[in-house]
């Protein structure tokens, strides 16, 4: 087990167990935001034929503007016209198909007797030809990119298949909101996070009731979870505690592989297999659960464009780094002339209102802190 690794390491452990592997045929009306498993290839050219982008009249652009005669009318779903005679203009309609020799357009606007241009002619495969890549393997499934593929000729496309993704939070203090609070106890409140992120991610969640730190009980949960899913999560238990039980049962009876990332929050996760099932240990605290699961599940399980854009943005809060551990402060973006950021709350990883309050995490590297002024790079976040 490698023991307090960069993010980077982490990342690269994780994916030698590929989470992405299994694929499906799917309409490409049930494929938004789902990842596409192959590379895809244009099945025509894109335009099909040349055409019109405007109303108005195809002509050849050699013959005398002022003796111009209207023959006939060509609509957007008619054939390729027969060519022009010398003299002749067709009225034609966006997207219809332009006679073989015709050369230029004319707006409607600007009357028959107007000025022909040569770039109202839309020219066949000038989008994309036939042959081409039209979207990368692992490319996130738009509403532009699914029309790119339909465009070419696809109604399906083949996608990985959506892993079932365990949840588990533990703590002998948590208890379900909606329940009468004891002393001591705390509502539960990591599961709807990570369900919600999970689900976002494209992957299938499946929540566990809260299970308390014992040894046994958490053993056959786990045992349960490998046997009826793709990778667990869990939450709480994997730091130093006394009864962090997730991280000795992993490293006692499991096969651990990391343990601690340099990043601040989110500092003790865990990874390893549990019955030949990935599992991701996460810390119990609100803040660094959300943090970890952007930073390290993200791109292994999904697509970062469905939770992040990387951005540059000038401070004007001053901002804690941390020694040897990328530090990952809330702060909130606002888009004036230029990005800025600032914080308004505390910043402490328990405090789940300080990721409501803000909308993007600092990435400050390793012994940095961040001054009033600096441009520092940052994870803004999507709603
Ligand atoms: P742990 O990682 O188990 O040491 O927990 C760290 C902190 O997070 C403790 O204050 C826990 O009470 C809190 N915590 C753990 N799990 C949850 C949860 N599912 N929801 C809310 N807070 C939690
Ligand atoms: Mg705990």
């Amino acid at each position: 087990m490698e023991e307090n690794v960069t993010i980077d390491r982490a990342l690269e452990i994780l994916s030698e167990y590929p989470l992405l592997s299994k694929t499906e045929e799917i309409p490409l009306f049930e494929a938004h935001n789902r990842i596409s498993a192959r590379q895809m290839i244009s099945l025509v050219d894109n335009p099909p034929f040349d055409n019109s982008s405007i109303d108005g009249w195809a002509v050849i652009a050699s013959d005398d503007p002022n003796k111009r005669v209207e023959i006939s009318s060509i609509f957007a779903g008619d054939k390729t016209p027969p060519p022009l005679s010398s003299g002749d203009a067709f009225r034609i309609m966006t997207g219809a198909p332009i006679p073989k020799n015709a050369d230029a357009l004319v707006m409607v606007e600007d009357g028959i007797n107007g000025q022909a241009r040569n770039n109202f002619i839309r020219f066949k495969g000038e989008n994309i030809s036939k042959g081409e890549i039209a979207l990368k393997q692992s490319s996130l499934l738009t509403p532009a990119s699914l029309a790119l593929l339909a465009s070419v000729g696809h109604s399906t496309v083949s996608v990985f298949t959506k892993p079932i993704v365990s949840i588990i939070p533990t703590g002998n203090e948590l208890i379900s909101p909606g329940k009468e609070l004891l002393d001591g106890q705390i509502y539960e409140s990591n599961s709807i996070t990570l369900s919600t992120l999970v689900k976002r991610a494209g992957a299938i969640p499946s929540v566990v009731d809260s299970i308390k730190d014992e040894l046994n009980d958490l053993r056959d949960t786990l045992d349960y979870c490998a046997s009826t899913s793709d990778l667990i999560i869990t939450s709480g238990g994997v730091s130093m505690g006394d009864r962090d039980y997730i991280r000795k049962l992993l490293i006692e009876e499991g096969t651990p592989l990391f343990w601690k990332v340099k990043m601040r929050p989110g500092g003790p996760p865990i990874f390893g297999i549990w019955k030949d099932t990935p599992i991701i240990g996460l810390p119990g605290n609100p803040v660094s659960s959300y943090v970890v699961f952007l930073n390290l599940i993200v791109p292994w399980l999904s697509h970062p464009d469905l939770f992040y854009k990387k951005i540059r943005a000038h401070l004007q809060s001053q901002l804690k780094g941390a020694p040897e551990k990328t530090t990952f402060r809330r702060i909130k973006i606002e888009s004036k002339d230029q990005l800025f950021a600032s914080t308004h709350t505390h910043q402490g990883s328990g405090n789940i209102k300080s990721m409501v309050a803000h909308d993007a995490l600092s990435i400050l590297p390793p012994n940095t802190n961040g001054e009033v002024g600096d441009i520092i790079d940052a994870l803004w976040l999507f709603d």
